[in-house]
């Protein structure tokens, strides 16, 4: 981190400044130039905060240079990060497909759907029980009901589960749930996030709506600094002007998140688009751009779909998507 100091700046008044930085842990070098004086603060500066130090009278401009992430960054932690879900591994190479329904909407329903997606070769199943829905007049999910459906599928076909979390106090109803799902609109819900952070269980934090690739990675963060550092990130497509697909699929956010962390990075391509026809060709491109996974949603019958039958995809198309999947993944190796 870089301070240039006021031409005004008193010696005494520069030495308070070095010594706040010295007591926050960093050490701080001097630079003396024939008009500027400049501090460089060196070592682990993420827990400075900026705008403490640009409010500071002698302070004329700060500018950071290392990313306010440590425990996400790729420059402490080199090596890709595996997390364990289940049985099922996410990051070691070979890309894991998550699939099932938007949300959980019968028994026969989710142990259908889980039996035919694991046939097809899915190993995760995906469903929500807790649906965040833009109008309260929506289906909202079968709440409890659909947690204990879940775990029923998961018995059934050995699946590892992974479900969305909307509040904190749903925690308890969570202990047999592989990976909890924080979805989009809670990305930045801080207190939720710091919650997650005392659990032991891996974490798939999708991208905001409007966040960009530094809020999601600062709320990884929030995640790993109480403690869980299995985070999952999830790119699913941001809001822009165009309105052809529901949202935009931001694929040069897989190999821009993979250099900037060491987090497993998947796909989320059926929010993303919001149309069945174009999940299968979203899919390919976020593999060959590297994603280490998808989750796709599948319904037997999407047309009668309580949620998102629109952008999801038959088992029939989803076991045909899943064999392209694999000559895409072949073919980069
Ligand atoms: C979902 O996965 O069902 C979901 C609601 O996703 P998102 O939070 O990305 O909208
Ligand atoms: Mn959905």
């Amino acid at each position: 981190m870089i301070i240039k100091l006021k031409n005004s700046t008193t010696e005494s008044q520069k030495q308070q400044l070095v010594n706040w930085a010295e007591n926050q842990g960093v050490s701080v070098c001097t630079v003396i130039g024939n008009v500027d004086t400049l501090l460089g603060f060196i070592g682990d500066t993420s827990h400075i905060d900026i705008e403490q130090l640009e409010a500071m009278e002698i302070v004329d401009a700060v500018k950071r240079i290392q990313a306010p992430y440590k425990k996400a960054n790729r420059s402490f932690h080199p090596e890709d990060t595996v997390i364990t879900v289940g049985d099922v591994q996410i990051g070691s190479g070979k890309p894991v497909i998550i699939a099932g329904p938007c949300s959980v909407e019968s028994e026969e329903q989710i142990c259908n759907i889980a039996k035919e997606v694991k046939k097809a070769g899915a190993q995760i199943l995906r469903g929500g029980a807790f649906k965040p829905r833009t109008s309260p007049y929506a289906f909202q999910g079968l709440r409890k009901d659909g947690i204990t459906l879940l775990l029923e599928a998961k018995k059934e076909t050995g699946l590892p589960i992974v479900t969305e979390i909307m509040d904190i106090s749903q925690l308890s109803l969570f202990d047999d749930i592989d990976m909890i799902q924080v979805g989009a609109r809670n990305m930045q819900n801080f207190e939720l996030l710091k919650e997650l952070g005392k659990i032991n269980k891996p974490i798939l934090l999708k991208r905001g709506l409007s966040s960009t690739l530094e809020e999601l990675l600062m709320s990884a963060e929030y995640i790993m600094s109480g403690g869980n550092e299995q985070v999952i990130l999830c790119e699913r497509g941001i809001r822009t002007f165009e309105r052809a697909t529901r949202n935009t699929l931001d694929l040069s956010a897989v190999p821009v998140l993979k250099s900037l962390s060491h987090l497993p990075v998947i796909v989320d391509p059926s929010h993303a688009t919001g149309k069945a026809n174009l999940v299968a060709p979203m899919s390919r491109a976020a593999i060959a751009a590297g994603a280490d996974g998808l989750i796709i949603e599948v319904h037997n019958n999407p047309e009668m779909a309580l949620c998102d039958g629109q952008q999801s995809l038959t088992p029939a198309a989803f076991a045909e998507l899943k064999q392209s999947l694999d000559k895409v993944a072949a073919a980069l190796c």
